[in-house]
């Protein structure tokens, strides 16, 4: 496996990939990387014949005040875990390399941006499509890995691709959950003992809700009222959102005819996690 920080180097080795005919699968992170990445990697290496993952703590999708400067980072833990995936390229750039000075064009989505993480992160989505775009055009690989952990992120690329008519097939992964059910994620790293027991009534509430519409709730106002009540029962919990959305336009609903996305984002402390589930 190699590791790279250039946008010459990626093309370059690709390149070669290309003249002999291999197939090549990309999964886009910003490291730190946990078993639902590895989910993610596992399935690129399986269905391509070479797999890039690229590192990059974007800072174009961090608004002011979030926590760019103490996302965690570790690339060395990180190259050996996807040397272990059998992942054969890390890209890993810098962000002089990503956006040079004078850096100016962008691509931005309407409506699909306007609820759950949109609201509450006006910037982020503008820096996820423009860093995806960029990303694809520097792998162009045949088909991109995202999880549904980040349920809103992966409606939006898949839209984008159809929109920008991008050559790439765009492959949504299931939430991996440690086993007491919390979605892993990078961020939970920042949550002390305590917090991390507080962490649970978020995927307790999503299972709470799947169970609700198991036995038949078909009415999404009530659903999201009764899973804000769970929520509020956990002193350390502070509700960002809770929403039922299309699960293809991210517009509110107030009836569960599928596909609809039930998606949160719950501050514990000053951690702020996300969790969904779609019925
Ligand atoms: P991140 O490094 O947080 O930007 O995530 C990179 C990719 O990994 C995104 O497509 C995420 O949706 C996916 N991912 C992160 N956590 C999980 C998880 N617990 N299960 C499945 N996919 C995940």
């Amino acid at each position: 496996m190699q590791v790279v920080s250039t946008v010459k180097e990626v093309r370059d080795i690709v390149a070669e990939w290309r003249k002999e005919g291999k197939t090549v699968g990309f999964v886009p992170t910003m490291g730190y990387l946990h078993e639902g990445h590895g989910s993610l990697i596992s399935k690129a290496v399986e269905q391509n014949d070479k797999a890039v993952v690229s590192i990059f703590v974007n800072p174009m999708q961090f608004g002011p005040t979030e926590d760019l400067e103490s996302y965690p980072r570790d690339l060395e833990k990180d190259s050996k875990f996807c040397e272990s995936l059998g992942a054969d390229l890390i890209f890993h750039p810098e962000p002089e390399e990503m956006y040079h000075e004078g850096f100016s064009s962008f691509v931005d989505m309407t409506v699909l941006t306007e609820e759950l993480c949109g609201l509450s992160r006006p910037v982020h989505f503008r820096g996820v499509c423009t860093v995806v775009s960029k990303l694809f055009n520097i792998v162009q690989p045949d088909r991109a890995y995202f999880g549904q952990k980040d349920a809103q992120q992966l409606a939006v690329i898949k839209h984008m691709v159809d929109d920008l008519n991008m050559n790439v097939e765009v492959i949504g992964c299931p939430i991996i959950r440690e086993e007491d059910g919390l979605a892993k994620s990078s961020r939970n790293t920042y949550l002390s003992a305590e917090e991390r027991k507080a962490a649970l009534i978020l995927s307790k509430t999503i299972f709470m809700g799947q169970k609700m519409v198991e036995e038949g709730e078909t009415d999404a106002v009530k659903l999201v009222e009764a899973m804000k009540k769970n929520i509020e029962t956990e002193p350390l919990a502070k509700i960002d959102y809770i929403k039922a959305v299309d699960g293809m336009t991210m517009q509110q609903v107030t009836e569960l005819k599928s596909p609809v996305l039930v998606a949160m984002a719950v501050y514990i402390g000053k951690t702020r996690l996300i969790d969904n589930f779609v019925c």
